[in-house]
């Protein structure tokens, strides 16, 4: 089962990160509501799969639909009624870098490849 840290410690609740947290959470909701283009594009460009950490579970609030189990993280409602915001989290790197201030020892398991990466990809020959 994956140790989550800070998620509880004051220092997580720190004025400063709530907002950025919640600023996060409001973004994600624009993005889904007005830019499904964007994040359909960012979508298919992010690598990896989810690890089931339950880190993005716990940004601005612990959610109520979230249990530690026995065999690791669980959503209660995962299925049929998952919010948009949950299904898509993470939508690109700002996504992340906001998980990150809940938990670094336990890395979210999507990312993204760096602009030059993604240049040194398309340079390279087929074969
Ligand atoms: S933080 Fe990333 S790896 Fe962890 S549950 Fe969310 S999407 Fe999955």
């Amino acid at each position: 089962m994956f140790e989550i840290d800070n998620i509880n410690s004051t220092k997580s609740k720190s004025p400063v990160r709530m907002f950025r947290l919640a600023w996060g959470m409001t973004r994600r909701l624009f993005l889904n509501r007005f830019r499904p283009g964007y994040v359909r594009k960012s979508l298919s460009q992010r690598q990896g799969n989810c690890q089931r950490c339950g880190v993005c579970c716990q940004l601005v609030w612990r959610c109520h639909y979230f249990k530690n189990t026995d065999a690791g993280p669980s959503c209660g409602i995962y299925g049929r009624y998952r919010p948009p915001n949950c299904r898509i989290f993470p939508i690109n790197s700002r996504d992340l870098a906001d998980r990150d201030l809940v938990s670094q020892s336990v890395p979210c398991g999507f990312w993204w490849h760096s602009p030059a990466e993604e240049k040194k990809e398309s340079h390279k020959p087929e074969i």
